[in-house]
């Protein structure tokens, strides 16, 4: 097999989701009416997988995901795994939205690994890239759920980091090289007492983890949050850049930034494809700044692709890398 090295400068990745590709949707709605067991619905879903590693292998992405393919949506793919959950019927928000609001009735608990088939299929046809294992934190899980069992908010957290934490360490022992949280409602609820929730949480999740710790927050108002989330146990914090026009790069001055930056160059709510020129422009805005060096910045979208169509996100992410590759003459 060929080798293959992530770039020392400006390595290039993906915040997780991806479209989803045939045969995702049709595996779903099986598994959904339960006509599917699931060992058969990871084996039939892998098709989908496959397409989705075929794009990021084309746009020449460094270090790629499994595109989530198996996930109807980040809560209630865990809620729908983790004892102690259960998810109700669909609920109809409006007009063509549905969603299904998990419920937590009894303790939480890890029972077996929930995301491992996905990643290691996706390991298996990445031509030796690394994939990144990505997991809906607890603090989104419990605000994104009704809980019916913990008295207080911050005991469920806890306790779901414990589940998440069993899940990291099926993919330590497979030798895992990234390991992403997601905590998207975070930035929904700017404050620093949940601010220190989610530290407390990412304390239990990567206590002496030795692969590459990474949070993703997007949306909503990461300035306010962000003093309170720079001590946090993680080697890198992956945001979005480019939707707020890079309001929050100044500031990462002022609060003297110095971590790994997943820096979101592509808008992932917009069909127009960011042309090449730009996205180096928009390094440009960070290099300028002169607060971390191009070995601790990952060039990669502000968030998941899911809602765009596959065509735009292929071609959102071969522009990305091609100015990786600019940057990486230039800097
Ligand atoms: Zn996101």
């Amino acid at each position: 097999m060929e080798e293959f090295k992530v770039p020392k400068k400006f390595p290039t990745t993906v915040v997780g989701s991806y479209p989803k590709l045939d045969p995702a949707p049709e595996i779903l709605r099986k598994l959904r009416k339960k006509e599917l067991d699931e060992k058969d619905f990871h084996e039939l879903v892998r098709p989908a997988i496959k397409k989705v590693v075929d794009d990021y292998l084309w746009a020449g992405i460094d270090i790629i995901s499994d595109g989530e393919q198996s996930r109807e949506d980040m809560v209630v793919y865990f809620a729908e795994r983790i004892k102690g959950y259960t998810v109700g019927d669909w609920v109809r928000i409006f007009d063509n939205t549905y969603f299904r609001r998990p419920v937590i009735f009894d303790k939480v608990e890890w029972t077996s690994p929930m995301t491992i088939e996905d990643w290691e299929y996706a390991r298996s046809i990445s031509k030796k890239r690394p994939v990144k294992a990505i997991l809906t934190g607890p603090y989104t899980m419990v605000e994104w759920s009704f809980d019916l069992y913990y008295k207080d908010r911050k005991e469920a957290v806890l306790d779901i980091a414990k589940v998440i934490r069993k899940e990291v360490e099926e993919y330590l022992r497979r030798g895992v090289k990234y390991v992403q949280v997601d905590e998207p409602a975070l930035s929904t609820r700017p404050w620093r007492e949940d601010a220190e929730l989610v530290k407390e949480a990412l304390e239990i999740i990567f206590r002496g983890v030795q692969a590459k710790r990474v949070i993703h927050i997007c949306f909503g108002r990461l300035e306010r949050i962000l003093p309170y989330i720079l001590d946090y146990p993680v080697d890198q914090f992956d945001l979005e850049f480019k939707n707020s026009d890079f309001r929050l790069l100044s500031y990462l001055k002022e609060y003297s930034f110095d971590k790994e930056l997943g820096y979101g160059v592509i808008d992932v709510h917009s069909l127009q494809i960011e042309n090449i020129d730009e996205i180096v422009k928009d390094i440009e805005k960070l290099m300028k700044l002169d607060i971390i060096g191009p070995e601790k910045i990952y060039i990669d979208p502000d968030c998941g692709l899911k809602r765009l169509p596959r065509e735009i996100a292929r071609a959102k992410l071969r522009n990305m890398v091609e100015a990786a590759k600019i940057a990486r003459e230039r800097w």
